[in-house]
C-alpha cells in the first residue's frame, strides 16, 4: 500500500505561498485540514479494501491447511512435485468431488514475474497457455477473482504440460495467504481452487511520544510507523486540526496490534485504543467491532469519533469558487447564486460521499451537468455536480458509505473547466458546506454498550498504566 507523499512533510509546508491575508491562509488550512481528513478517510478506505482482496489472512484465523514449505521458490522450470493442500475449509467452492484424491501435477513448474502492464491472458499467451484456459481458471468465482488484479513484481507459479496444459498454478497473495489452483480430473473437466492460510499470531504493542512542531516528527520519534500515524490522526482528525492547533508538548499514546508469523514480525495491526493530549485536553478513543462486524472508535462513553459528514469530498483539490449567494456566474455571466463550494482538481478525481446514505438522483441535471444527490436520514441532503463519470454501481436507490467513491471529476453541464460543484442541504435549504456545523455521527447503539464498556476497560488501564509511567520518568 502506498500512502502518500505528505506523510513525510509538515502539513504547513502544502500552504499556498501566495495567501494574501490571515483569513484566506485560514481557509486554506481549513481545507487542507479538511483534505487531510478525508485523505485520511481515504486511505484507511483504500486500505480495507486491499485488506478484504489481499489479507484478509490476519482477521479470519481459519483453520490452517498450511502445505509443507516447499523450499524452492525462485527461478524457471523447477520440477518438484507441490504438495498439494487439503481440500481447505476456506475454499467454497461447492462442487469440489471430495473422492478424488489430488495427484501430483503432470508439469513442470516455472516461476513467473508480473511485468508493468501485465495481465494474466497477457502472462497465458506468452507462456503458449490458450484462452479456453484462461477462461476456465477465470470462471472459478472468488478465490480466483485475486488473479484480475495483479501487481507488477507479484509471482505467479505455473505448472504446465509438454503439450501446454496448465495443470497447477499457485499464488501468494500475501506472506500468509496462497492460492493454489489445480486440474480437476482430467483437463476436460477444468480446475479447482482453493485458498491456503497460516496462522498468524496477534500480540500487543504500545507507543507514546512527546509532540516538538508535528504530529508526524514526533510520532517518527517514536518509532510508529507511518500509517500508524495516518491513522491515528485519522482518529483524532475530527477533534483536532493537526495543522492549526498543535502545540510542543502535545502527547499521545497509542495501543496497536502486531502480527506474527513464526515469531516474526509481519505487520502491524489496527490501534486498539488510543490518547491524544491537545493543549492539555485529553481525547481517548478505543477500537470497537460489534456483531456485524463493523469496526469504528469511539470515546470512553460510546460517542462516535467521527463526525456524520466529511468536511470534503476531494482530496488534494483547490477550492476555485465559495458558497455566494450574489456570485456573478462565470459562464452565464450575470449574478447568481453560488450554492455550493467549487473545487478545481484534475479531471478523473475521485469524488467521495461526505456521509452514509442513499441516492436519491443520478443523471444529467441541467447546468449541473452529470450530478448524484444523496439523502442522508430525513434531514440533510449532499449533491456532486459536473461529473465526468459515475462511479460502478451507482444509480437511483443504491446505499453509500461516507468517503465511499462514488463518481469522477469532470466539466459536464456548464462549467468552464474540471471540478465538481458541492453542495450540502438542512431540510432542503443549502448551507455553506465549509462552515455548517456538522452533527456526531450515530453513537454506539445501546445493545453492545455493556460488552463495549467491559471490552474497553483493559485498554483504558493500560492507556492510564502507560500515561503514569510517562509521567513518572518526566
Ligand atoms: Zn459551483
Amino acid at each position: 500500500m502506498k500512502h502518500s507523499p505528505l506523510i513525510g512533510r509538515d502539513y504547513k509546508a502544502r500552504l499556498p505561498e501566495t495567501s494574501q491575508d490571515n483569513k484566506r491562509k485560514h481557509h486554506y488550512l481549513f481545507m487542507l485540514a479538511g483534505g487531510v481528513i478525508s485523505l485520511v478517510a481515504t486511505l484507511l478506505i483504500i486500505s480495507d479494501d486491499a485488506e478484504a482482496i489481499r489479507s484478509e489472512a490476519v482477521d479470519l484465523p481459519t483453520e490452517t491447511t498450511a502445505l509443507p514449505a516447499t523450499a524452492v521458490t525462485s527461478d524457471e522450470h523447477i520440477s518438484l512435485p507441490l504438495a498439494l493442500p487439503r481440500r481447505s475449509s476456506v475454499s467454497d467452492t461447492p462442487e469440489v468431488a471430495v473422492d478424488t484424491a489430488p495427484t501430483p501435477p503432470a508439469g513442470k513448474w516455472r516461476e513467473v514475474t508480473v511485468k508493468n502492464g501485465d495481465s494474466l491472458s497477457l502472462i497465458f499467451s506468452r507462456q503458449g497457455l490458450s484462452p479456453q484456459q484462461l477462461h476456465q481458471l477465470l470462471s472459478l468465482g472468488k478465490e480466483a477473482k485475486v488473479l484480475t488484479r495483479l501487481f507488477p513484481g507479484d509471482k505467479l507459479r505455473l505448472n504446465i504440460t509438454d503439450d501446454k496444459q496448465l495443470a497447477a498454478l499457485s499464488y501468494k497473495i500475501n506472506p500468509t495467504k496462497t492460492l493454489h489452483i489445480t486440474q480437476r480430473g482430467d483437463a476436460s473437466t477444468g480446475y479447482l481452487a482453493s485458498i491456503e492460510q497460516l496462522h498468524t499470531e496477534t500480540r500487543t504493542a504500545n507507543s507514546h511520544g512527546t509532540i516538538d512542531s508535528s504530529l508526524f516528527l514526533g510520532a517518527q520519534k517514536a518509532g510508529l510507523s507511518d500509517n500508524l500515524t495516518m491513522e491515528l490522526a485519522g482518529i483524532f482528525g475530527w477533534d483536532v486540526d493537526f495543522a492549526l492547533d498543535i502545540r510542543k508538548g502535545d502527547s499521545f499514546t497509542v495501543v496497536f496490534e502486531e502480527h506474527y508469523l513464526d515469531g516474526k514480525k509481519l505487520r502491524n495491526g489496527k490501534i486498539l485504543a488510543a490518547e491524544f493530549i491537545n493543549r492539555g485536553k485529553a481525547y481517548r478513543a478505543v477500537r470497537y467491532t460489534d456483531a456485524n462486524g463493523d469496526s469504528d472508535y469511539y470515546s470512553p462513553d460510546g460517542k462516535s469519533m467521527r463526525k456524520a459528514f466529511l468536511r470534503t469530498p476531494v482530496e488534494f483539490s483547490r477550492i476555485s469558487s465559495r458558497f455566494n449567494l450574489k456570485r456573478k456566474h462565470p459562464v452565464l455571466n450575470k449574478i447568481r447564486a453560488h450554492k455550493g463550494v467549487d473545487y478545481a482538481a484534475p479531471r478523473g478525481t475521485p469524488i467521495r460521499a461526505t456521509g452514509d446514505g442513499k441516492i436519491v438522483h443520478r443523471g444529467n441535471k441541467g447546468g449541473y451537468g452529470r450530478t448524484i444527490i444523496i439523502q442522508h436520514g430525513s434531514r440533510y441532503s449532499s449533491l456532486y455536480a459536473h461529473m465526468n463519470n459515475y462511479a460502478r454501481g451507482m444509480k437511483h436507490g443504491k446505499r453509500v458509505k461516507q468517503g465511499q467513491i462514488i463518481g469522477y471529476v469532470g466539466s459536464t453541464g456548464l462549467a468552464t473547466g474540471p471540478h465538481l460543484h458541492y453542495e450540502f442541504r438542512l431540510n432542503g435549504a443549502v448551507r455553506n458546506p465549509l462552515t455548517v456545523k456538522l452533527p456526531d455521527a450515530a453513537p454506539l447503539a445501546k445493545k453492545y454498550r455493556a460488552d463495549f464498556s467491559a471490552k474497553s476497560r483493559s485498554y483504558l488501564a493500560q492507556l492510564d498504566v502507560l500515561k503514569r509511567s510517562t509521567l513518572a520518568l518526566n
